[in-house]
């Protein structure tokens, strides 16, 4: 991190799929769910001088990354926006851009990231109905419509993809559920963007959440955001002030439309590498071919599920149906614990992460297999976690 050498350093890896060979400090393989390794060309807009932020090339780059946003996403028609922050005040500035105060909103759990989104809804004064799925389940669509009938919820918050149990969730269902309750649906897509299908227009979503250092492999510190027609007319039509100042998305609204039409407008200093360097990602992404990204992380995942089940690990989603793409959660072998096992994994060359499903952290461990992930990257993780079973195994 910030070593002159990381920037210049090893040669591009073949392919956009790329390799994690240009890791900064060590030779042990990263397979986290987050931050992922950065291809050399979005490395690349890390290292030079900030643009002036009316500068008409800067304009046009960020203008290009907001399209690119548009159609990863598949809605032609959103509202677009890159700006600053975390995924979690990406959860945090949806909640309050466009949703109100007092009216409740149904919050259709798989693990902890939907859990913050409800603690986050709770703190701003909007109270969430937040059935918790078992681990490793996905929402129950009929439980789902009864509460949001029931309680008269303005809206459906769905977590594509949780980091913490590995579980898809299928937007479209519930999304149509929330269109024929007249309530909006929002996506919390940060583990999702770049591994698995979207369809944003389709499956009628209103506000679609894309993170950075995950499956798109670009470097933490902004977040996109497409907001469906609807969801642009409630923020510009809503009754209320939010609580929140900085994050709120409308005075962003006229400062990306101004980005694409070429002209300047402010709201905040944006983070303009960090921009760059996403619109870079993105472009990368859609030249590797939204299905051909896809297809390639189905067959990673397959292989390495395959590997994983040949070693006799068991997963905490147990319908292959409903697993992620990019991130698997698996029981610990039933002698080891989290540290040493974890521990002995590094010793053999691949970093996995400890669990962080509440219910189910303890005793299990995550792998992280998106963004620019080979093949031989699959094999050297079942080779470690191979190493490392027989290693707890013995003591
Ligand atoms: C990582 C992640 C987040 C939070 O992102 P931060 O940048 O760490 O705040 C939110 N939701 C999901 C699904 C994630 O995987």
């Amino acid at each position: 991190m910030g070593d002159a050498s990381v920037l210049t350093g090893s040669p591009a890896p073949s392919g956009p799929a790329g390799t994690h060979a240009t890791g900064p400090t060590s030779d042990v393989l990263p397979m986290v769910v987050g931050p992922t390794s950065l291809a050399p060309e979005v490395l690349g807009c890390l290292a030079s001088q900030p643009p002036p932020l009316d500068d008409q090339g800067y304009m046009a780059d960020v203008a290009a990354g907001l399209a690119r946003l548009r159609d990863l996403v598949q809605a032609p028609s959103a509202a677009s926006f890159i700006v600053p922050g975390t995924g979690t005040s990406g959860l945090e500035s949806l909640a309050i851009s466009l949703l109100e105060p007092g009216v409740p909103v149904l919050v259709a759990s798989t693990g902890m990231w939907g859990d913050r989104w409800r603690d986050i809804c709770i703190r701003n004064g909007i109270p969430a109905v937040s059935p918790a799925a078992g681990p490793g389940q996905p929402p129950d669509p009929d439980l789902m419509e009864r509460l949001v009938e029931h309680h008269g919820c303005q809206a459906v918050l769905i977590t594509h993809t949780d980091s913490s149990s590995g579980v898809r969730t299928d937007p479209a269902p519930l999304a149509a559920m929330a269109v024929r309750h007249g309530a909006l649906s929002l996506v919390d897509g940060i583990a999702a963007a770049g591994s698995e299908v979207i369809s944003q227009a389709d499956w009628r979503v209103d506000a679609y959440l894309t993170g950075a250092p995950k499956a798109l492999g670009a470097p933490a510190g902004v977040i996109g955001v497409t907001l469906s027609p609807r969801a642009t007319e409630t923020l510009l039509t809503r009754s209320w002030t939010p609580h929140g100042y900085s994050l709120d998305l409308r005075p962003w609204l006229p400062v990306m439309a101004a980005t694409e039409r070429g002209e300047f407008g402010y709201f905040q200093t944006p983070a303009s590498a960090l921009t760059l360097a996403f619109a870079e990602a993105l472009r990368l992404a859609l030249a590797e071919g939204r299905h051909a990204r896809v297809e390639r992380h189905v067959r990673l995942r397959e292989a390495l599920h395959a590997g994983l089940a040949g070693l006799g690990f068991r997963f905490l989603v147990q319908d292959g149906a409903v697993r992620s793409n990019g991130i698997t959660v698996c029981w610990l072998p039933d002698t080891a614990e989290p540290a040493p096992f974890l521990r002995a994994v590094v010793r053999a060359g691949v970093q996995v992460q400890a669990g962080t499903h509440p219910a189910a952290a303890s005793r299990t461990f995550r792998i992280g297999h998106h963004g620019n992930v080979s093949a031989d990257d699959i094999d050297r993780t079942l080779a470690a976690l191979r190493a490392a079973k027989a290693e707890v195994a013995v003591r």
